[in-house]
């Protein structure tokens, strides 16, 4: 499928491009810091979402961000890792989409992030869109073009 040339960018959904939930790694709210920092080392991930008890998307947590918050004059205060809590040091204030926004609302939201989060209509969380998903997605459209000239 070429998404420049048989649909308009703006028609499609980032539905197609979705990495759904159940491939998601994510943390919880009242998750220990070391909890959250063991899942991000592990997975080689920058950020994943923070997630309520009832699996809605309430914010993203990255290693930057704990390791900032256990940074003390002289040394990492390591123990805060097991004092504080993801909903601590997470960042809520930050764009979501539904399955139904088109790539070019995708496009838009990534510029700034790595990776945005969708959520269904009640908050639930539904996957994420990766910058890398719309790039390979872009590429394989303008190479098909270029060949159809
Ligand atoms: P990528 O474009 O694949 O390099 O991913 C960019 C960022 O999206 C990663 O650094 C993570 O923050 C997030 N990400 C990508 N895939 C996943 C996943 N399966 N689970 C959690 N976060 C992910």
């Amino acid at each position: 499928m070429s998404i420049i040339q048989d649909k308009e960018f703006a028609n499609i959904s980032v539905d197609e491009l979705l990495i759904p939930s159940e491939k998601v790694a994510h943390v919880q709210l009242n998750n220990p810091l070391e909890h959250a920092l063991l899942v991000l080392v592990k997975s080689g991930y920058s950020a994943v979402p923070v997630l309520d008890a009832s699996y809605k998307f309430v914010g993203i947590i990255g290693k930057t961000a704990i390791l900032n918050q256990i940074l003390g004059m002289e040394r990492f205060e390591i123990e805060k890792l097991s004092e504080m809590r993801v909903k601590e040091v997470m960042s809520s204030d930050i764009p979501t989409l539904t399955r139904e926004h088109s790539l070019l609302d995708g496009l838009n939201a990534v510029i700034d992030h790595a990776f945005v989060c969708l959520v269904d209509q009640d908050g639930y969380f539904d996957g994420i869109l990766t910058r890398r998903a719309i790039l390979k997605q872009l590429k394989k459209d303008i190479y098909m073009n270029s060949y159809k000239k």
